[in-house]
């Protein structure tokens, strides 16, 4: 085998061949760059839990429209929404049920909304990673990735007063070299990929990182029911109580199996009264169920660690 052909391929070079025309060395090496390895699932959850449920939350806010350059008061809004409204609500209905979870900040949503972070800190809930300023990974020079990485963690840190232990990327944009990066960050886990409904390990190029994934899904999102672009096609399909049927079925089958019921919200989208209404409704399902372990997403990592050392 030559050197030229173990080469690892860039796909930010400019293609060379068509993916029809690559090696076997070639697709194998694109699909093992990140890919799941042992399941983490654990054999039974703490205080013999028959479900894990792991709510979070992603505090976006203004830094959607402002990752796009998009500046307009009336799109900001939205965003502030989220802070203003939809966070309080959350922080509200969690605290009801006496639930942990894990909500994921980006560093400039957490400098415009100090104060939100002393409230989840102050809750008990989890604030981690989601970007600087909500950046798509894959538009950025690796450098660039690495260097707002390290800079949104230094800022949760200095605001929530913990260092972060896990990362959401922005959008669940993971490019080629955001899974070095996390290692180097020193993180627990990710909550970016898909390959599984339980958590699982994460490989690099077949190697094992000890990094734990959490996985999530478009399923068990609320952005892609209720969107709304005002110039665009994009309108939501699916009314509230519809979307909180399809995460009852989530969490019924995860009961049965034993597993993981993993859920990602956003403040300024489910944080609406409609919509919390019907989330609301999902918790006093879940809350009818014995044996359901609520954690963050830290403590789910840290637990099927421990387990599966
Ligand atoms: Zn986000």
């Amino acid at each position: 085998m030559t050197a030229m052909t173990a080469r690892v391929p860039d796909p930010t070079e400019a293609p060379e061949q068509q993916p029809w025309q690559w090696s076997e060395q070639t697709w194998r090496g694109h699909v093992d760059r990140v890919r799941a390895g042992r399941s983490l699932t654990p054999a039974s959850w703490p205080g013999g839990a028959r479900v894990a449920v792991a709510l979070s939350f992603d505090s976006d806010h203004e830094t959607i429209p402002l990752r796009e350059g998009e500046t307009r008061p009336g799109k900001l809004s939205q965003g502030e929404y989220g802070a203003r409204a939809g966070a309080p609500r959350v922080l509200r209905l969690l605290d009801r049920h006496g639930i942990p979870a894990s909500f994921f900040m980006p560093a400039v949503s957490a400098l415009l909304h100090p104060g939100e972070v002393r409230d989840y800190v102050a809750a008990g809930h989890e604030v981690a990673m989601h970007g600087w300023i909500h950046e798509r990974n894959m538009l950025l020079d690796p450098a660039d990735e690495r260097e707002l990485a390290f800079r949104a963690a230094d800022t949760l840190e200095r605001l929530s007063g913990t260092r972060p232990v896990g990362i959401r990327t922005p959008s669940w944009d993971f490019s080629d070299h955001t899974l070095a990066i996390t290692r180097e960050l020193g993180l627990v886990y990710d909550s970016s990929l898909m390959a599984d409904d339980e958590p699982y390990e994460l490989l690099a190029d077949g190697e094992p990182t000890g990094i734990v994934e959490i996985p999530v899904e478009w399923i068990r999102d609320d952005a892609p029911y209720l969107m709304m672009e005002r110039y665009g096609a994009l309108r939501p399909y699916t009314p509230p109580r519809d979307v909180a049927g399809i995460w009852r079925d989530e969490f019924d089958a995860a009961y049965a199996e034993g597993g993981l019921f993993q859920l990602t919200m956003h403040p300024h989208i489910i944080g609406h009264r409609s919509r919390m209404a019907a989330l609301a409704e999902l918790l006093d399902h879940i809350a009818g169920h014995d044996g359901v372990w609520y954690a963050t997403h830290a403590d789910i990592a840290e637990y099927v660690l421990r387990e599966s050392p």
